[in-house]
């Protein structure tokens, strides 16, 4: 993990909040690389949950919402954690997260445990009273919920269909741990899937297989990741089964995203609390009911690390060679860089060639970087270790025939091809994703 911490900082991908200050305890800033690497994660979850399913549509919701929305969906009264601290050496410790009845740091005994509320307050206009008291939501899901029936009825969605949202959420977490795993502010992609009641079993299934398959089609070691059915007293209130992802992260199997069977409680709930109707009608059985909701919910900076930690890999020397490599094996469609184009050298009209190529791939939507510093055996490490897979280089011959030399970052293999081609294997990866070795 530390390896990830210190290549994350040394590159580029994530620093500490505030860090000349001293820094900002769990508050994370995503540098150049970090933030191509994030929107890529939101991206491959858009279309594979958004842009390639006919019943399901996006929103982008306001993180400030009406405080009564809180309270219908329970966050005021019950989104706690049962806090205890350490009478000896003061730890704080969440009660539910620990094995036994002592500290875990240093054995001393713990106090009682007191509820402690996630949520962030603040305050909406000029005037510090109650009435404008406002939440930095804990969650995205609420609003899919409060516009169920907007969206519904603009779109004239017909159930089963779903409502996603990617965004910012909130949570006065009591230990922050684990890098950007746990943080106190955190992006999440959410989908509530509104479907009749008595198939919801069904769909849950469906959407649980579903996300499982996200991650192995994005490359991620299968025998890394695992479904765990959650306990019965573990659920939460509203749900009636909820299943987790879990990943093998470096300090164990852990939670990466969660899909639930939050039942009609939700939208019974909004309903009661705002007085208006949250049903739907189906026009072909005449029926009316309030609608069961399947909901996957994940994180952005969770599956970004994830992504990081599973493409991570150091390799030995080979055979002959004094040095080995690190080298990120991401999916072409979440490398941060897309293709590295070298001139060998910086004369003879090379760099003029190398940037033109770069403009091309740049004028097909695709992130390209141009690097004419060190000799060109180092600026290849250095794409490795930010998890470029594919590099071209142009030398003498590239004036002559419009060629170049295209090197694949996992075979490290290289092959002479025409710049045209470049392009294209390039854009076919995009497509598929898979390995990038030929
Ligand atoms: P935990 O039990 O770990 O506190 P949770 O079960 O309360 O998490 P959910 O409310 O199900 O989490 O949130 C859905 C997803 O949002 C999580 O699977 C995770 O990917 C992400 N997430 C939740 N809390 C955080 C956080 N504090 N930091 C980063 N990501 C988070």
């Amino acid at each position: 993990m530390s390896k990830i911490v210190s290549l994350c900082k040394r590159r580029g991908f994530v620093f500490q909040s505030s860090e000349i200050y001293g820094g900002l305890q769990s508050c994370y800033d995503y540098g150049p690389l970090g933030v191509e690497l994030k929107r890529n994660v939101k991206d491959a979850w858009w279309r594979y949950m958004v842009h390639s399913r006919e019943n399901v549509v996006g929103i982008d919701a306001s993180i400030l919402m009406h405080p009564r929305v809180w309270e219908a969906s329970g966050h005021v009264a019950g989104f706690n954690d049962p806090l205890v601290d350490c009478k000896s050496c003061k730890g704080r410790f969440r009660q539910d997260k620990l094995s036994s009845d002592r500290c875990p740091d240093c054995g001393g005994e713990l106090t009682e445990a007191r509820q402690f509320n996630l949520m962030f307050k603040t305050h909406a206009g000029p005037v510090e009273d109650d009435a404008a008291i406002v939440y930095m939501r804990p969650e995205t899901a609420q609003a899919m919920f409060v516009d169920f029936a907007l969206v519904q009825g603009a779109g004239r969605l017909k159930i089963p269909f779903g409502i996603a949202q990617q965004g910012k959420s909130f949570r006065n977490e009591i230990v922050v741990e684990h890098f950007t795993f746990r943080s106190r502010e955190f992006e999440q992609m959410e989908m509530e899937f509104f479907v009749e009641p008595g198939t919801d079993e069904e769909w849950y299934t469906y959407w649980c297989d579903e996300r499982f398959d996200w991650y192995k089609d994005l490359g991620v070691a299968e025998e890394r990741l695992r479904m765990r059915p959650h306990e019965q007293e573990e659920l939460a209130h509203y749900a009636k089964a909820c299943t987790d992802v879990e990943y093998q992260y470096p300090w164990g199997w852990d939670e990466l995203e969660g899909i639930a069977n939050r039942t009609d409680y939700d939208l019974k709930k909004h309903a009661e609390y705002s007085g208006k109707r949250l049903d739907y009608f189906d026009p072909q059985t005449n029926k009316r009911y309030v609608p069961y909701v399947i909901e996957p919910a994940a994180g952005v900076d969770r599956s970004a690390l994830m992504f990081l930690i599973d493409a991570y890999c150091e390799e030995p020397a080979p055979e002959g060679k004094k040095e080995g490599r690190v080298v990120l094996r991401l999916d072409p469609r979440l490398a941060p860089t897309k293709v590295a184009v070298l001139p060998l050298v910086r004369k003879d009209g090379m760099p003029e060639i190398a940037r033109d190529i770069v403009k091309q791939f740049w004028d097909n939507s695709i992130n390209a970087f141009y690097d004419e510093k060190d000799a060109v055996g180092r600026r290849y490490r250095r794409q490795d270790e930010v998890g470029t897979p594919y590099c071209l280089t142009v030398d003498g011959q590239t004036k002559e025939d419009g060629t170049v030399t295209i090197r694949y970052r996992d075979s490290m293999k290289q092959d002479r091809i025409k710049i045209d081609e470049a392009l294209e294997i390039v854009r076919k990866r995009l497509a598929t994703g898979g390995q990038v070795s030929e």
